[in-house]
């Protein structure tokens, strides 16, 4: 799975490109192949710090990762383009294995208070929402950070102190007795979150939490294009973390209202029209209705049932470019059940000069 691009630089999420500079250079410098030989673990390192800075050290690349993760970003995107990479912190197994194994996900000594949970949200759009893309506004109950306190959790005039229950470790140790004999299970500390520190006087307004529980708008830009399944991410727009600790991420999990008009195919539409008989013999033009209105579509002299024609660039935008899919119709041809007696007499005549 891959990892966070902004913990890979040791960066928040809304850090600047300044910041993201000076951390990349720093790290770059200390995983350098030249400084590291044979070390395999630096190797991948390194790699993975250019990695992460092509992409966050580029405006257009850094805000598709904050929407689509790494989906969004190196072409991978399109049908397939989900991201669930975000989701392992959702609560599943992810936090029964660390609860279980001591959560210090970062390894060694380096403390990290609990970041904030994320959200996951389901959305449902019209299909005409994602031909033209639009704007949503969704309300949501969720933590945000403690405006009197500026998360600290701190009451004015106080100060942070050691937290006394983990000794500012930011950690708790509890031995258990399991089956595979007596083991040790560490806990990110609940007084402190992990942080070490504690309010000396708690703030009133959040009892010391940084972070208060209230009802929250976020709007959003869903792009056009966009695919039923598919999770777009707001980066920090989860829940506040406690004591200041940094914002999860919010997903939205998006499904498109089907439109009975139009079958979707990736980035394509399919329709049907029907001709008549004679209309497929001879030729004709034809009236299709595409995502984009209404266009004109020659239907040449002997079409035959089910020949399906294309009508270039008239399908869904392509997520992230200017580009278009295609309209394909399927051609039907309906047989007339009941002829008058006129009709029959000339398809008559018609066959006698087709059989001599
Ligand atoms: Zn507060
Ligand atoms: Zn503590």
């Amino acid at each position: 799975m891959p990892r966070d691009y902004y913990d890979i630089l040791g960066v928040p999420r809304d850090a600047s490109v300044s910041d993201i500079k000076k951390a990349y250079r720093k790290l770059s410098k200390e995983l350098h192949p030249d400084k590291n030989k044979d070390d395999k673990e630096a190797e991948q390192k390194f790699q993975e710090v250019n990695e992460a800075y092509e992409v966050l050290s580029d405006d257009k690349k850094r805000k598709q990762y904050d929407t689509f993760g790494s989906a969004g970003v190196g072409g991978a995107g399109g049908a397939g383009g989900f991201d669930f990479s975000g989701f392992q912190n959702m609560g599943g197994l992810g936090d029964i294995f660390e609860g279980f194994f001591g959560g210090n996900r970062g390894g060694g000594r380096t403390q990290r208070s609990e970041r904030g949970r994320d959200r996951e949200v389901r959305l449902t759009i019209e299909f005409d929402e994602a031909v033209k893309g639009t704007q949503k506004t969704i309300a949501l109950e969720t933590f945000i950070s403690c405006n009197e306190c500026e998360g600290k959790g701190t009451e004015k005039g106080s100060e942070m102190i050691m937290c006394s229950d983990c000794g500012g470790t930011g950690q708790q140790t509890k031995t258990a007795q399991s089956f595979f004999g007596v083991i040790q299970q560490n806990f990110v500390c609940s007084s402190c979150s992990g942080a070490g520190r504690v309010p000396d006087k708690k703030c009133s307004a959040c009892s010391g939490e940084g972070r208060i529980q209230k009802k929250e708008t976020v709007t959003l830009d869903i792009p056009p294009g966009i695919h039923d399944g598919q999770t777009l991410r707001l980066a920090g727009k989860g829940e506040a973390g406690r004591h200041g600790a940094q914002s999860g991420d919010l997903y939205l999990l998006i499904a498109i209202r089907p439109d009975p008009r139009f079958e979707r195919d990736g980035d394509d539409i399919r329709t049907h029209s029907v001709l008549s008989v004679l209309d497929a013999i001879l030729g004709t033009q034809v009236k299709v209705k595409t995502v984009h209105g209404d266009t004109e579509l020659k239907i040449p002299a002997g079409t035959q049932p089910n020949q399906i024609f294309r009508v270039k660039g008239k399908g869904m935008p392509v997520l992230g470019s200017s580009k278009h899919g295609d309209h394909y119709v399927t051609i039907g041809v309906e047989i007339p059940s009941k002829l008058s007696r006129e009709e029959k007499k000339l398809m008559e005549e018609w066959k006698k000069t087709i059989n001599s």
